[in-house]
């Protein structure tokens, strides 16, 4: 099964994909992740998206595109895979779209996480990563056992740099520009389905399912 998030920034993407790959036995893919991992390890792409990502920028097509096609080629993609943060543009839509093609596949569902703006400003200045492991909290919705500790791996959690609500405001802005437009791209291909994301996980999650099937 191959399924894409889409949704604003906060919308809740991370959080269903998460679930959604134990449930489906399929990997997350996130591109932030890979982003912000590659930025930890202080490589050169690292380096190049980083100014990008501070600034609620999207990172340029061609830094983002073959780094996922090319993922796809990992063992684990066998039987699908969640997307999580991609595509985030037309033109990345289109390479996916044509990379699919090129062996006979496609995507099978994008799932609008549906979330307005005003929402999102409260949940992304709430979220919390953790910097060992990346797993994501929110102060109010989704707290850990002991404040500002991992409950996963103990380690610290920080407020990302790119949830600081000057950012934030830059980043829907950019949603709203680059991004929404995927929503009339997969209703036209038939397989756009959307969520009320405003309800808790476990309800957002359960639609989902429901989408999926079992
Ligand atoms: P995205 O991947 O779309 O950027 P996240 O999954 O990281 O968003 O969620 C953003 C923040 O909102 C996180 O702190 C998360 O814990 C919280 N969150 C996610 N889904 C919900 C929900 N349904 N209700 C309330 N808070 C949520
Ligand atoms: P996320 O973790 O999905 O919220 O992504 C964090 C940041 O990484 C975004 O604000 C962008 O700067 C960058 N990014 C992640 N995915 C993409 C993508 N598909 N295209 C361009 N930039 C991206």
């Amino acid at each position: 099964m191959k399924i894409i998030m889409l949704g604003a920034p906060g919308a809740g993407k991370g959080t269903q994909a998460k679930m959604l790959a134990e449930k489906y036995n399929i990997p997350h893919i996130s591109t932030g992740d890979i982003f912000r991992a590659n930025i930890k390890n202080g490589t050169e792409l690292g380096k190049k998206a980083k100014t990008y990502m501070d600034a609620g920028q999207l990172v340029p097509d061609e830094l983002v595109v073959d780094l996922v096609i090319d993922r796809f080629a990992e063992p684990d993609c066998e039987n699908g895979y969640v997307l999580d943060g991609f595509p985030r543009t037309i033109p990345q839509a289109e390479a996916l779209e044509a990379a699919l093609a090129k062996i006979g596949e496609k995507v099978d569902y994008a799932i609008d996480v549906d979330v307005p703006d005003e929402n999102i400003v409260n949940r992304m200045g709430g979220r919390r990563a953790c910097v060992g492991c990346g797993a994501t909290y929110h102060v109010v919705f989704n707290p850990t056992k002991v404040e500002g500790k991992c409950d996963k791996c103990g380690e610290d959690l920080i407020l990302r740099d790119d949830d600081k609500p000057e950012t934030v405001l830059n980043r829907l802005d950019v949603y709203h520009k680059q991004t929404q437009p995927l929503i009339d791209f997969y209703s036209g291909k038939g397989i756009l389905k959307s969520v009320d994301g405003t309800k808790d996980m476990k309800e957002v999650f359960e639609a989902i399912v429901e989408i999926l099937g079992a």
